[in-house]
């Protein structure tokens, strides 16, 4: 007999983009003539920058000839010519050492951030926070590290961190000891970005605590403020205590094209059950080159033409393109008496819903009064009810007439 999982009996069904889909669909069969504007699923809308299509085209006609042929990436964690570019660019040039060897280049920020718990045992206490990218805990429901969902939505044996109004959607430090914190900043979704001052708390915490942040920088290409960290590596001892991951996805329009990377530095530890320190690094290479065969050239090819200097100036263009709409979307909204968090250092605005609305019945208002969808805070956890999260990769024109449609509501 063939037994299941039980583990994945424990995920709570109705996801939320799902529902979302099935309500939409259900507007749109009874409303075949409406134009509904997303402003919902965080997928960007901007083309591939030129300068991207270019080395993409080149690598393609390098892999049509026998002389420039590539098959199977040796290495298994990305080209040479992609990690010195990532580290050049994306780390030294913030002050951060790294070795090429501390990068590991994948086809995604979800699968890293869903996979990496893999390597880390199943008695570590995970901490998240609330509201939270769906993925840091439903991986860790599928391996086996909580009980059931409770009734507030939220699973046995995971700490919650609330980020709220009071706090400024950064967790404090929890009272229980965990082991594993999965941090993003820039936020999704609540737009928040995180202080040095506050990255240093916590990375206190862990090296205090042994343990190890997960530190997603998905959106850090998004960040204005010239103070806010774009690594957690560039808090003092961060390398001990903290891996990070980055994507391509949302800062250069790689969504469908599949590029990202992760970085374990080689001075992290985690500890056997004796209490012996083990290197991280290199049981990260192991996972990810006995379960992984390397992201195609053609990719990666694309991905380190963002570094070049067009590749820069290109990429910047259309970040700013996100960010205008997102600064026009916060003006219009806060204009029309919305309380709006967001938007600045993040492509993301949190908003609070009106008169004390709960998230669904501000989705389902917004959808029917002026056919625009957003993404209903509750969706995100516990903490996200009485709020509601747009995106700002919209293109500019559905932005100006989704504020306008707004303000008729
Ligand atoms: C979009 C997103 C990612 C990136 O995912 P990819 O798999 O690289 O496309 C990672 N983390 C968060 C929080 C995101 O919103």
């Amino acid at each position: 007999m063939a037994t299941i999982n039980e583990n994945f009996l424990k995920l709570q069904a109705g996801y939320l983009f799902p529902e979302i889909g099935r309500r939409i669909r259900a507007f749109k069969a009874e409303n075949p003539d409406a134009d509904v504007i997303s402003m919902g699923i965080g997928d960007v809308t901007q083309p591939l920058a030129p300068a991207v299509v270019e080395a993409m085209k080149k690598a393609v006609d390098e892999m049509g000839q026998t002389e420039t042929f590539k098959g199977y990436d040796d290495s298994g964690i990305g080209y040479e010519f992609l990690r010195q570019a990532i580290n050049e660019n994306d780390f030294k040039a913030r002050g951060v050492q790294l070795d090429i060897d501390e990068i590991f280049v994948s086809d995604g920020a979800k699968c890293d951030t869903g996979n990496m718990q893999e390597i880390f045992g199943l008695d570590n206490i995970i901490a998240v926070t609330d509201p939270v990218y769906p993925v840091y805990v439903d991986t860790n429901v599928m391996a086996g590290r909580t009980g059931s969902a409770t009734d507030k939505g939220q699973y046995e044996g995971i700490v919650y961190m609330p980020c709220t109004e009071e706090n400024d959607f950064v967790p404090d430090l929890p009272k229980e000891k965990v082991d594993l914190i999965y941090l993003c900043f820039p936020n999704n979704p609540t737009g928040a970005v995180a202080t040095k001052e506050q990255l240093k708390n916590w990375v206190d915490y862990a090296k205090d605590n042994k343990a190890i942040i997960l530190f997603d920088a998905a959106y850090e290409e998004f960040i204005s403020d010239a103070d806010i960290p774009h690594s957690i590596y560039e808090i003092d001892g961060a390398k001990n205590v903290a891996i990070e991951f980055r994507s391509f996805s949302k800062t250069a329009g790689f969504t469908g094209v599949r590029c990202a990377f992760a970085v374990v530095p080689k001075q992290l530890k985690a500890y056997t059950k004796d209490g012996k320190a083990v290197e991280v690094n290199p049981i990260w290479g192991r996972r990810h080159c006995t379960k992984f065969n390397g992201v195609s050239y053609v990719s990666q090819a694309g991905a380190a033409a963002v570094y070049t200097p067009e590749g820069k100036k290109q990429t910047q263009q259309v970040i700013n393109i996100y960010m205008n709409n997102a600064a026009q979307m916060r003006q219009s909204l806060t204009k029309l008496g919305y309380t709006v968090y967001g938007g600045v250092n993040a492509p993301y605005l949190w908003m609070k819903t009106p008169n004390g609305m709960n998230s669904w019945e501000f989705f389902d208002l917004l959808l029917e009064k002026a056919h625009l969808v957003g993404t209903p805070g509750a969706g995100f956890g516990f903490a996200g009810e009485g709020y509601f999260r747009l995106t700002a990769f919209a293109l500019p024109s559905n932005v100006k007439e989704a504020m306008q449609r707004f303000a008729a509501i």
